[in-house]
């Protein structure tokens, strides 16, 4: 087990990030522990998404030895504390991410790569939204489609396949 010293400060590091996840902790009655801060270190330097099994490698790396299902628990408590969250795209494996800004995905259902990006004008008429009876919370905008790189690659296959019938003509 690596005994990074940053990592045993977490207990009383005045970020808000480690703050609000040890607010949560103490409210539950649950540990503050090496593993769980390592977890929450790792998270905390990841920008955009990640799927479970890409953490723990990460966190593999990081010289941590944390059991797999550490990693889940710690990640479905950092859910209940409302500091992650987690998106299921088609046909693709869970990910998670910190929660921020409201943002749309754009998901290409070629490759599965997940662009974001920052609609203000949806998210304005998100905000301003009313539902009847309902109490909106947040909302997630997933957009499928192809993406650039893909629509290129799909292009120059179906010339070279109409290429490939004119030949054997
Ligand atoms: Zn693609
Ligand atoms: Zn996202």
């Amino acid at each position: 087990m690596n005994t990074d010293p940053h990592i045993d400060d977490f207990a009383e590091s005045n970020n808000p990030v480690v703050r609000k996840f040890n607010d949560y902790l103490d409210a539950h009655g649950l540990r503050r522990t090496t593993e769980r801060y390592a977890i929450l270190n790792r998270i905390m330097g990841i920008n955009g998404h990640f799927t479970i099994e890409e953490l723990q490698q990460m966190i593999d790396s990081d010289g941590f030895h944390v059991s797999r299902s550490t990693v889940y628990n710690t990640v479905e408590l950092l859910m209940n504390a409302k500091m992650l969250r987690r998106h299921v795209f088609e046909g693709m494996q869970a990910q998670y991410e910190c929660i921020t800004l409201p943002h749309t995905h754009l998901i290409c259902t070629n490759c599965g790569k997940v662009k974001e990006v920052r609609d203000t004008n949806f998210a304005a008429f998100m905000n301003a939204r009313r539902f009847n009876a309902f109490n909106a919370d947040h909302y997630s905008l997933y957009v499928y489609g192809i993406c650039s790189t893909c629509a290129r690659k799909l292009k120059r296959s179906k010339h070279a396949a109409k290429d490939e019938k004119k030949k054997n003509i």
